[in-house]
């Protein structure tokens, strides 16, 4: 792929690149014409990474971001090559349109997120799908069994993580399960806020830590277990790469990690007065985090998720840091 990629790295410009994508369409297309079984799951229109189109069937079981067609290849370094030559969208024209107009963001109302207000949940903005819990009941298998160092257990277990799902899940419908609330409720814009600010956004570590364990490692919008960064660190070095990609960008990291990494949320948003404080954080999943962003609880149609206990009822793995910790030294 990055061959392929860095054999027209010259490419400038808009006159250069519609014939390559038109050339690479009809080679492609020729491929599925000559050989239909093999290309039958690769076809961008019925491809595994839109999910709510589907009814959020997945069929990629394994951990990787692997490549299983030309097609899944060439997309992404084409839309680079696109965005690079000037921003032409792919939304606006050709086939590759396709892979991004079936986004959850181009389609009004999405189904999964619910079609009107009085589908929607007064408590989380994502309803989480079936196979995000049972992606979650794989991966604390996987964790468990590496800190007892169980490695191949591990492994199995963390290919049996729908991860490319839970990250085009959380791309689709993260973000624009708020924008889609307040365009819906007429509440995007508030006045200003001329209040005070905290002085202090990011709380510091170990008032993090507290609001985790206060809630019992989970999310307090949509109550999906969730583990701290450094578990998921500390993971990734005993099992590396392969079985646990991660990546520094939200396109590039794990599902896993932009699915289960628990944040501290402010309830009320920092920039609309809120306190760094145990009494306005509260532990969140990425995907509730990231779908809130700076709105309020008003501006989102969501009940204050303070007055709902937290759910409980799950041992939180940091538990199990020391010991996948003391795994990959022992390993080194
Ligand atoms: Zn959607
Ligand atoms: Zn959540």
């Amino acid at each position: 792929m990055a061959h392929f990629y860095r054999a027209r790295e010259p490419l400038s410009g808009v006159v250069t690149t519609i014939p390559l994508l038109s050339a690479v369409s009809l080679i492609l297309q020729e491929m599925k014409a000559a050989d239909p079984d093999r290309y039958a799951a690769a076809d961008i229109t019925h491809s595994v990474a839109r999910p709510h189109r589907q009814g959020l069937r997945p069929t990629d079981t394994s951990p990787l971001r692997v490549s299983r067609s030309p097609w899944d290849s060439a997309v992404p370094v084409l839309r680079r090559a696109w965005a690079r030559n000037g921003g032409l969208s792919p939304l606006k024209s050709g086939r590759l349109a396709s892979t991004e107009a079936n986004m959850c963001r181009t389609q009004q109302p999405c189904p999964t997120l619910g079609e009107t207000p009085a589908q929607w949940s007064r408590f989380s903005l994502l309803p989480r799908p079936e196979w995000h819990s049972a992606s979650f009941k794989h991966f604390e298998t996987a964790v468990l069994s590496a800190a007892r160092g169980e490695i191949p257990v591990a492994q199995a277990s963390l290919r049996l993580v729908q991860d490319r799902d839970l990250h085009d899940w959380c791309d689709e419908h993260g973000l624009w399960a708020g924008e889609l609330r307040v365009a819906t409720l007429g509440t995007k814009t508030l006045p200003k806020y001329n209040g005070l600010l905290d002085a202090k956004k990011d709380p510091p570590a170990a008032m993090v830590e507290a609001v985790f364990v206060r809630d019992g490692y989970r999310c307090r919008y949509c109550h999906t277990p969730v583990v701290s960064g450094e578990l998921l660190k500390a993971l990734h070095a005993l099992m590396g790469n392969d079985y646990f990609p991660r990546g520094p960008t939200n396109r590039s990291n794990s599902g896993i990690a932009r699915c289960f990494t628990a944040v501290a949320d402010h309830v009320v948003p920092h920039s609309r007065g809120g306190a760094t404080n145990l009494e306005n954080l509260v532990t969140s999943c990425g995907p509730c985090n990231y779908a809130k962003t700076d709105y309020t609880l008003q501006q989102l149609g969501l009940e204050d998720p303070r007055l709902r206990p937290a759910p409980g009822g799950w041992t939180p793995l940091q538990g199990t840091l020391g010991a996948l910790r003391d795994q990959a030294a022992v390993r080194r």
